[in-house]
């Protein structure tokens, strides 16, 4: 898609960190890294959101970010890793091509959770929790 950065780095206009990369699917360093290591993954079909894809396109996104996990905490010896996807303006995603982030993380990099996205989150009770299962269900 014109204009979008991740596709630019698809075709090679933008040069990029490659670590790994197949027919579907690129993986390459982030430039403003959270920490070391810091890798996005993304189809290399222009798509907004994780809800915008194909669903053989989410499995090989998700599958490069299962194989990739380890190698990345291994590259940088990481203890952990957080996996994420702002997924839409309204949660934070800058560039509109869906990307997943695989941050290395440790027990000193004074890094959160993501229980801390939210900072005032709702009480639900237990009708309000039956209710929202059955409208995700859509029954
Ligand atoms: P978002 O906020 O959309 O989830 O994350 C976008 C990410 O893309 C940011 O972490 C940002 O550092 C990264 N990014 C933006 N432009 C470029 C670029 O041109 N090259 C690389 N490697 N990463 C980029
Ligand atoms: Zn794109």
């Amino acid at each position: 898609m014109a204009d979008c950065i991740f596709c630019s780095i698809v075709d090679g206009d933008i040069p990029n960190h490659t670590v790994y990369e197949d027919d579907d699917v690129l993986a390459f360093l982030d430039v403003n890294p959270l920490a070391r290591g810091h890798t996005l993954v993304i189809p290399k079909e222009h798509h907004e959101r994780v809800n915008d894809l194909p669903a053989d396109l989410a499995a090989d996104v998700f599958a490069a970010v299962h194989d990739l996990t380890d190698d990345v905490e291994a590259a940088v010896d990481a203890e952990a890793t957080t996996i994420a996807v702002n997924n839409g303006p309204a949660a934070g995603q800058e560039v509109p091509h869906v990307h997943a982030h695989i941050v290395p993380r440790s027990e000193e990099d004074g890094g959160k959770p993501i229980h801390a996205l939210i900072e005032s989150p709702p009480e639900v009770d237990d009708d309000e929790f039956g209710d929202l299962a059955a409208a995700i269900r859509d029954d």
